[in-house]
């Protein structure tokens, strides 16, 4: 078998493990081991759909030592007038650029795609111990003896379309493909195969990306039906803006949400303010909304999503049968030869959260939601940075990721204890005042002292951050 020495060794070379990567590069003079099943860097943006882009903007995506994008604002399209989206070839593209123009350079890195890791080996030599993973073409097995750490970058690894497992039969005949076939569909050989009624399935932003493609493409929005088990709530995308002639969008909306915050009665009356001070969106305005996901979007998808008018809400899909769907609270005839599109795949699937530092393992998880590689890239520096266990994890406190309505106030509680523990350590403060991947801390600590309307807004966040942490008690309460 062949042996190889290393400080760390990453499990997977996704967003989580590029951005841990990278920062762990910056910031110490570790050697890294990554290994991923994946033929390139980027994990499941490998698997995604053609026409899928971030949902925010790419200024703040990525590693922190490489920017994704060149900050431009889109000047046509549903996201007109904010920044830019990457697209997935962007994505693709740029986390191989920062494997071989910034990682495989600083000769500290070394990577093996297509290599399963298996598993430990409990006779470990040392502290973090043997670790073993096997070429998936050759067969051929390699035992890594780490010197540090064993990092897991695949928490928030997400099941996508392409890849995932269908919870659902699907009966001989019946057409039914992952949103990736989409774009193939010109190769369709004869008018009569040819689709003329959709169906999308699933509620969460890759069916809406769907529903946006399919009208951007010609379809008519009554041919299209969609399979909403849950209607979401919708983060308005205006909020996300990092420049600075959108601070009052951005850090003057944080102080509406911390207001709402502050005064909500109840969850839905939380969300309900945050909807009425235009932070939160929603596509069918006589629906309440039971799931929330931080899914991002514009008013102009959402103006295009409400022309798709058949929207089935009876549960979820049990089973596509020929012209017959099989869903939780009963059938729904279909039209003959209806084309299904698979949007179903969760991206994050509720679990156990472990302390993100513990012994010789780091498991990368979220320490700001719903950042993955803010948050991937903060660990690393303090993984760099500190020794003693206990500060770490404190410093890292673990951000649930909500999974119904009721856990929003339990991820906001969380995210604002970090922020409360980093703005007390002036070096974390420095790093992330510098960091690419803070969405908007650069922009909040580059006020001009006498632009007065910016300070005020700074010190609104402040008084209202602080109402919002003593109301969040109550709505985690209930
Ligand atoms: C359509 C879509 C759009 C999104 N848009 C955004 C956005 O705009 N902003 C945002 O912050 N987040 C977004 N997300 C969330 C997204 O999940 C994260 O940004 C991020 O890409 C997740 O990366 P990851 O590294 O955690 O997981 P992954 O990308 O899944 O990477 C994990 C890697 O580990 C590898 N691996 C797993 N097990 C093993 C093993 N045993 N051996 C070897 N390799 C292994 C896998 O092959 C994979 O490559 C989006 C997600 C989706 C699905």
């Amino acid at each position: 078998m062949k042996q190889l020495e290393t400080d760390y060794l990453i499990i997977g070379s996704g967003a989580s493990g590029m951005a841990f990567a990278d920062t762990l590069v910056q910031e110490s003079d570790a050697t890294i081991t990554i290994v991923d099943r994946h033929a390139k860097p980027g994990g499941h943006w490998n698997d995604a759909y053609p026409f899928v882009t971030l949902h925010q903007p790419s200024a703040f995506y990525g590693v922190n030592s490489m920017d994704l994008g060149a900050n431009r604002k889109d000047t046509a399209g549903a996201n007109q007038g904010m920044y830019e989206l990457a697209s997935g070839p962007e994505i693709n593209g740029y986390y191989d650029k920062v494997m071989n123009q910034k990682l495989l350079p600083s000769g500290r890195v070394s990577y093996f795609p297509m290599s399963n890791y298996l598993a430990q080996d409990d006779s470990g030599k040392d502290d973090a111990g043997v670790h073993t993973f096997e070429s998936i073409l050759s067969g051929e097995k390699t035992q890594v003896n780490v010197r540090k750490k064993l990092v897991d970058a695949n928490y928030y690894s997400p099941t996508v379309p392409s890849t995932h497992t269908r919870k659902f039969k699907v009966a001989d005949g019946v057409r039914c493909i992952a949103p990736n076939a989409l774009t193939q569909l010109w190769q369709t050989p004869s008018k009569e195969d040819r689709s003329t009624k959709f169906c999308i399935i699933g509620a969460g932003k890759t069916a809406m990306d769907a529903g946006i493609w399919l009208l951007n493409h010609g379809a008519a929005p009554d041919s299209i039906s969609w399979v909403m088990p849950r209607d979401s709530w919708l983060v308005n995308r205006l909020t996300t803006q990092p420049g600075e002639e959108f601070f009052k969008d951005s850090i003057g909306g944080q102080v509406t949400q911390m207001a709402c915050f502050a005064n909500a009665t109840s969850i839905d009356d939380l969300f309900l303010r945050m909807e009425a001070s235009d932070q939160m969106l929603r596509i069918y305005p006589e629906h309440l909304p039971t799931m929330f996901h931080f899914a991002t979007v514009s008013k102009g998808e959402i103006a295009m999503l409400q022309r798709i008018k058949n929207v089935i809400r009876m549960g979820r899909v049990q089973a596509l049968e020929p012209a017959n769907m099989v869903l939780d609270k009963g059938n729904v005839a279909m039209a003959t030869g209806t084309l299904y599109i698979d949007c179903t795949a969760s991206a994050v699937e509720p679990r156990a959260m472990p302390p993100i530092f513990d012994g010789n393992k780091i498991m990368l998880q979220l320490v700001r939601a719903p950042l993955p590689t803010f948050s991937a890239a903060l660990i690393a520096y303090v993984e760099a940075h500190y020794t003693d266990e206990e500060q770490k994890n404190k410093l890292c406190g673990n951000v649930p990721f909500p999974h119904c309505l009721a856990d929003y106030p339990r991820t906001m509680a969380a995210n604002m204890t970090n922020q409360m523990h980093w703005g007390q350590d002036k070096a974390l403060r420095n790093w992330m005042r510098d960091s690419r991947l803070d969405g908007f801390g650069k922009l909040m600590s580059n006020i001009d002292p006498s632009d007065l309307e910016k300070l005020k807004i700074i010190g609104d966040l402040r008084t209202q951050a602080m109402a919002a942490m003593a109301n969040l008690p109550r709505l985690m309460a209930a």
